[in-house]
């Protein structure tokens, strides 16, 4: 069995197609990611990083190319069978957190198990053992109005995380931040990863954090070249 978690093969992406003013993002991207490794995707605006992300995690489907999740094409798959690769494999982290504004940092962990059929007990260790992890234990019982940035993102973090996926995706994850934020929230995130063996495709602008993965990945001209 390959341990690929991810596999990006000849992947085409227009929009507008056959229109004016059509845009051919992705030209035969490839990209394979193994167990366990945490890849950064280097891009500047406007490259095509998020349609990629967004390809991998079957949010959109591709042009032309082979889409694989652990090993199964998914490109041809009904889309019912999407929603189940997703929900059960992938988290998702974005630049602006999107956490639910009415519900409490703990409420926002624990609903994504519960719609999963994970026990509310079950649910609520987890998604407190979640927040220990990133060191915001303390920050349970408060809604995202009354946290900062870096510790919303933290629990947009630990929500990705809740339903166990085998590969996270994480687009830009500190781009919202100060520096010295960034960087720190960027730490428990690479702990989180790390400590739960999970894959990760993380893009950013930012060099620093890019080198502290194991593989840098740059977007040009539709095509992943080694950074
Ligand atoms: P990045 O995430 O690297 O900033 P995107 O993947 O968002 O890049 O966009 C890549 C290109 O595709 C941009 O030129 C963008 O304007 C264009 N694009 C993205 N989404 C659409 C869409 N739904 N329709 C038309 N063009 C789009």
């Amino acid at each position: 069995m390959s341990d690929a978690v991810l596999r990006l093969s000849g992947v085409e992406k227009v929009y507008k197609k056959g229109m004016p003013g059509e845009v051919h993002v992705l030209r035969g991207a490839d990209l394979t990611v193994r167990r366990g490794e945490v890849v950064a995707l280097v891009a500047p605006s406007g490259a095509g990083k998020s349609t990629l992300l967004h390809i991998a995690g079957l949010l959109d489907s591709a042009d032309a190319g082979v889409v694989e999740i652990g090993g199964e094409e998914m490109q041809n798959r009904s889309d019912r069978r999407r929603t189940a690769v997703r929900r059960d494999n992938l988290g998702f982290v974005y630049q602006f957190h999107h956490l639910l504004p009415e519900f409490t940092a703990l409420e926002n962990i624990t609903l994504p198990q519960l719609a999963n059929g994970t026990p509310r007990d079950a649910a609520e260790a987890r998604a407190k053992d979640l927040l220990a992890s990133v060191g915001i234990a303390d920050r349970a019982s408060h809604r995202p109005a009354a946290m900062s940035g870096g510790e919303q993102q933290r629990v947009a973090f630990c929500r990705a995380m809740a339903n166990a996926p085998q590969l996270l995706l994480a687009d830009e994850p500190t781009g919202n931040l100060d520096p010295a934020t960034s960087d720190r929230v960027f730490g428990a995130l690479m702990r989180l990863v790390r400590d739960t063996g999970l894959s990760a495709v993380i893009a950013t602008h930012n060099l620093e954090l890019a080198e502290r993965m194991d593989r840098c990945l740059r977007l040009e001209d539709g095509h992943l070249t080694t950074a």
